[in-house]
């Protein structure tokens, strides 16, 4: 992502589990749940650190490093996705980690929260090296993972082909097929129809429900969205189909405007065409950064995380944020838009769908039964709406931001499971 030179801004640079850590401590303020269970939700349960020796086309071999952050089982397997990326750290990992811990607990789902994966610019791959690196990672998490125990999934740099080597690998390993070890598979292996779509469609369900809500019909809405990987892509196109006007998309390389509205189809996605966008020259071009400050009904930050913070949430326009991305707004990014009135629906509702359906697929892998296409939506759709009633009742009882709202609703949850439960010994 295309950002100004921002390295001297600690906001900036503030990582996924100090985000995490600070959305915990200031939502627990507004729920009545034990400390004990703060200060443990503020721990993950165990991050495994593992090497993962990759045999490169040439013939020399390269050790990456690969993680797991498995955060709180409580109310189920651990679950989420493995990513690709030069940044992953520990850290980061257990930060994402326990934003699926919340994500799960708002959708009302049998899981906790997980997050993995690999440091590697996956741009540096042949499609061999991914396939082997992937296998081998498999086997050095196959004591950790498993469909009763933690459940892996796509994430950024990881896709459904991905998810099909590492099931493969754990199947041959463990000498049977067991396609619940990871979800977001393709549907001939036992992935769901609508997975793919499922985190983009939830976004666009979150935001014709906000737009409702704040009295802004979607039909005709401005909508601004960076990123136009599977999140930002399906969503810009539901919600084009909707009736809202999509004024500006953008990928890594930067963005393109028309104040007339694009055509969602006529742009090509990441899977489509990786860094197509700005070749889309019938609009205006415009940086990553410009992108987030236009004046837009809804914004959709939907590529990386950190990319509203306390250097430009003064200039943002828009009159309504909808978190496609995982962590997009930094805790000072999100003060100021408090203070300014700008409400942020949290990424843990808006791009929940992704792992709504993939608890649809994995209750489909266990029962060896496939759900149709028009099943999964209709079921998401229910989800989404379920979800978003519990949050806004919170938020119209005791008039909190809806991230905090969100927190509220998850920790309430994750709270009654562990004092009903207890601590063992
Ligand atoms: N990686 C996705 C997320 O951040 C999906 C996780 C999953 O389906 O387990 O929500």
């Amino acid at each position: 992502m295309s950002s100004k030179n921002t390295s001297e801004n600690e906001s900036v640079d503030e990582s996924a589990l100090e985000t995490a850590r600070r959305q915990l401590h200031r939502a627990a303020t507004h729920v009545d749940v034990e400390q004990g269970v703060i200060e443990r939700l503020s721990h993950p349960t165990r991050v495994v650190e593992v090497s993962v020796p990759l045999r490169r086309d040439d013939g020399r071999v390269e050790v990456f490093t690969g993680y797991r952050a498995q955060h709180d089982d409580v109310r189920g397997p651990y679950k989420g996705g493995l990513r690709y990326h030069p940044h992953v750290t520990a850290a980061e990992c257990t930060g994402l980690a326990m934003w699926m811990t919340w994500k799960c607990a708002v959708m009302d789902l049998p899981f906790g929260g997980a997050k993995g994966g690999i440091a590697v610019d996956v741009k540096d791959l042949s499609a061999d090296e991914k396939e082997r690196l992937t296998r081998r990672f498999a086997e050095e998490l196959r004591d950790v993972v498993g469909p009763k125990q933690d459940v892996p999934a796509p994430d950024m740099g990881t896709d459904t082909q991905t998810m099909a080597w590492f099931m493969d690998a754990y199947s041959m390993q463990h000498g049977e097929l067991t396609p619940g070890v990871v979800t977001g598979k393709p549907p001939v292996i036992g992935g769901s129809y609508g997975r793919e779509e499922a985190p983009g469609r939830s976004v666009a369900i979150v935001a014709r429900e906000a737009a409702n809500y704040f009295d802004r019909p979607l039909n005709g809405a401005s909508i601004a969205i960076q990123g136009f990987g599977s999140v930002g892509a399906n969503a810009a196109r539901l919600l084009d189909e909707w009736g809202a006007n999509i004024v500006a998309v953008s990928d890594v390389n930067g963005g393109i405007y028309d104040p007339e509205g694009l055509d969602t189809q006529a742009i090509p996605s990441h899977k489509e065409k990786p860094e197509g966008v700005t070749r889309h020259r019938k609009a205006t071009q415009v940086t990553n950064d410009e992108l987030l400050e236009l004046d837009v009904d809804i914004l959709i930050p939907a590529a990386v995380g950190n990319v509203i913070t306390a250097e430009n949430a003064e200039q943002i326009q828009a009159d309504i944020i909808v978190e496609g991305a995982n962590g997009p707004t930094t805790t000072s990014g999100d003060e100021i838009l408090d203070n300014r009135g700008i409400p942020v629906i949290p990424d843990i509702l808006a791009n929940a769908g992704g792992v709504t359906v993939s608890y649809f697929e994995w209750l489909q892998d266990i029962n060896r039964r496939k759900w149709s296409k028009e099943r999964v939506n209709k079921e998401l759709e229910e989800a989404m709406l379920t979800a978003w009633r519990d949050i806004e009742a919170v938020v119209d009882e005791k008039s909190l931001t809806w991230r905090d709202a969100t927190y509220v609703v998850a920790l309430r949850r994750i709270g009654e499971a562990k004092e009903t439960r207890g601590l063992w010994p």
